[in-house]
């Protein structure tokens, strides 16, 4: 053990569903994982232009539990991506497919919140758009659901979210590009993966802008709904 010169603060944690709670080490997020979310930010779905989904981070404390988030600084046009997240249980690299999903403790539902305004800004000067991506409270997130009450999600779920009761995205689980299972085999040949780490596995279409005072709801089949207001 290290004696700390300073004091810092406290690590993020999630809690989870059957108590105590989950320590994040690494928060992954994938991009343009569902081929109408692509279209929809204006890709092109030709087979010729096609490429495969990426991966970014978001810091480890951009993790939000509360009820209230304040709406970000620096933005005037703040969006929302439903996504459902893995939460991994036990590290390794090169994970082959066919063991992917033993490395996952189990499974949430985030919001990958975004600066849409920034990113179009940084996209345009063809530099980084952390900015858009990697902000304070940027990921907020359900419990954690171990994965053998979740497994169902994992399976034939859908996922949803909604703002002020009216439903914005809603897809099934299975119009994913790349699965849970890829997900995890891909991202473990860039970095070796750790207990704690989180994955957002990207948003299907019907992102859109919330404003101060919006009730966002997101939710996976089976899991533990996501319940913020923006204040
Ligand atoms: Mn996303």
């Amino acid at each position: 053990m290290h004696n700390y010169v300073i004091d810092v603060p406290a690590q993020a944690v999630v809690p989870v569903t059957t108590g105590g709670v989950f320590p994040v080490r690494r928060i992954y997020c994938v991009g343009q994982n569902y081929a109408k979310h692509i279209a929809e930010m204006g890709g092109s779905l030709k087979p010729e232009d096609r490429k495969p989904p990426f991966f970014f981070q978001k810091p480890s404390d951009a993790i939000f539990t509360g009820n209230d988030l304040p709406y970000p600084v620096l933005t005037q046009n703040l969006h929302h991506e439903a996504e459902m997240v893995l939460a991994i249980g036990t590290g390794g690299k090169e994970i082959g497919k066919a063991e992917a999903l033993s490395h996952v403790y189990g499974l949430a539902v985030g919001i990958d919140l975004t600066r849409r305004d920034r990113q179009a800004e940084m996209k345009a000067q063809g530099r980084s758009w952390e900015i858009a991506k990697a902000f304070d409270g940027s990921a907020p997130i359900s419990k954690i659901m171990p994965v053998e009450d979740a497994a169902k999600a994992l399976k034939d779920g859908s996922i949803s979210l909604t703002v002020n009761g009216e439903t914005r995205q809603s897809a099934p689980l299975s119009e994913m590009i790349w699965s849970s299972a890829e997900i995890i085999s891909v991202l473990s040949t860039h970095y070796e993966l750790f207990p704690g780490d989180l994955i957002f596995t990207g948003t299907p279409e019907g992102v859109g802008p919330v404003v101060t005072g919006d009730i966002i709801v997101a939710g996976v089949t089976g899991l533990p709904e996501l319940n913020i207001q923006i204040t």
